[in-house]
């Protein structure tokens, strides 16, 4: 990882949506270091050294949450693109089989884990592997296959088991979405909803018959 002393303030100073190639202080002598201000997070990878960087604005906690090494917590996590960029050739099947590319931009990764993380704010670290060889297609070292994203949302939410289904509804930014892959995701999930009551529940795929009877519930 790339110490934020040097790049952190340079991040911070660009206006956001911005990036700029800067000097990675000890590793050349070209500009090789991109730094981004990003919506959500401040983010560096320097095109030299592969090393990066990322301080995520909206919710510091997430940072916090990295440290244990108990779990298969990821150590940092990145814009998918950027590993794309650099590893092409590493994707191709992961996008092929699971109807996400579109996406790609909404999409993180962290290159110890091998994993893909979606938009989430529930802090549950559901990864999708890249390799095509985990034992667990998708996994979530805090037991809570699921993702939520902006569940208090005016527009309802919807509330799936299908992936390029949550990632629509996230991307279309109309109604907040919750994606749903097991039973500690389902408490979680009716948790959450409890929590912030929608005003509408758009209930979509492969959502067990038991969840779907406590949605109705709520
Ligand atoms: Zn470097």
């Amino acid at each position: 990882m790339i110490e934020p002393r040097l790049w952190l303030s340079t991040a911070k100073g660009l206006p956001c949506g911005q990036s700029e190639k800067i000097q990675h202080v000890g590793c050349g002598q070209r500009p090789s270091l991109f730094v981004k201000n990003d919506d959500d997070c401040y983010f560096c990878y320097c095109h030299r050294c592969r090393q990066s960087g990322r301080v995520s604005k909206s919710n510091p906690r997430v940072k916090q949450k990295l440290a244990p090494k108990t779990g298969w917590y990821p150590k940092e996590i990145i814009p998918l693109v950027d590993a794309i960029v650099s590893e092409p050739y590493n994707f191709r099947e992961v996008f092929e089989r699971n109807r996400i590319t579109k996406y790609v931009t909404h999409l993180s990764y962290a290159k110890d884990t091998q994993r893909i993380y979606f938009p989430d704010e529930s802090d549950s670290f559901l990864g999708l592997d890249a390799t095509g060889q985990a034992n667990a297609r998708f996994y979530a070292p805090t037991r809570r296959a699921m993702a939520a994203y902006n569940v208090g949302c005016a527009g309802g939410v919807l509330i799936t088991g299908n992936l390029p289904q949550y990632l629509e509804a996230v991307t279309l930014g109309v109604t907040g979405a919750i994606l749903v892959m097991n039973k500690e995701g389902e408490k979680a999930a009716l948790a959450a909803l409890s929590e912030h009551p929608p005003s509408k529940l758009f209930m979509m795929d492969y959502l067990s018959d038991r969840f779907t009877r406590s949605l109705r519930a709520l």
